[in-house]
């Protein structure tokens, strides 16, 4: 296998559901593992997906609690029963209160099963020859992480940027100038040709949003906004 094969098959985005959120696959073929990243409403298209490629789900890890992005933990859970769920714990309240937040958006959640590890900066989630290095990126979410796999080159970054826009901060637990620190030490600090694989929209690059982002220039300049 080139490492270009390599890495166009190591990760895979499904989007799905009302949010048009963006879910992940992420698998390192020949080990034959995977883990789930963001199962929102495209849960059902990321089971298909593992049973078609046959991988060993290893984990559903969870860049944070928002609806969007858990709504699908139950139909994962059904499908691998005992696979683990990791949440940052900064997040486990808004977790626990995904029926409130369905309430809110008109829409019915299934009970969700509880987190069963604990993400944290500074660790590294491995499958096969795949690593992630967690970053604590909060603002958007109290908990929020971004999932770093640095020698593929790409980061699963959740809610915390995206094309051109960065996340909504007006949900409870959010705070727009948490999340620009979070944007300036944990996003600006990657490559520049780092692939950002966002919650939604299309995938960018950590230098496409250093020069083009409206709301990072200023940041760029060295302001604090
Ligand atoms: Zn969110
Ligand atoms: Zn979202």
């Amino acid at each position: 296998m080139t490492a270009g094969s390599a890495e166009s098959s190591s990760v895979r985005g499904f989007t799905g559901g009302a949010f048009a959120e963006n879910g992940y696959v992420v698998r390192d073929a020949e080990a034959g593992c995977a883990l789930v990243v963001d199962p929102g409403a495209c849960a059902v298209e990321q089971v298909a997906w593992l049973r078609e490629t046959g991988d060993r789900l290893d984990a559903i890890v969870l860049t944070h609690a928002h609806l969007d992005h858990v709504e699908g933990v139950p139909a994962v859970r059904r499908a691998f029963p005992d696979v683990p769920i990791l949440l940052h714990p900064a997040d486990l309240a808004l977790y626990r209160a995904v029926p409130q937040q369905g309430a809110a958006f008109g829409v019915d959640v299934e009970e969700l099963p509880e987190p069963t590890d604990v993400l944290e900066a500074g660790a590294t989630l491995r499958c096969g020859a795949l690593a992630f290095r967690v970053r604590e990126a909060p603002g958007h979410a109290p908990g929020h992480v971004v999932l770093v796999e640095e020698d593929r080159g790409y980061a699963l970054t959740g809610d915390v940027i995206f094309l051109g826009s960065i996340g909504r901060t007006d949900l409870p637990g959010g705070d727009f100038h948490t999340l620009m620190a979070s944007i300036r030490e944990q996003i600006l600090t990657l490559p520049d040709d780092m692939r950002l694989l966002p919650g939604h929209g299309p995938e960018t690059t950590v230098g496409h949003e250093r020069r083009h982002n409206p709301f990072l220039v200023p940041q760029y300049r060295g302001r604090f906004v």
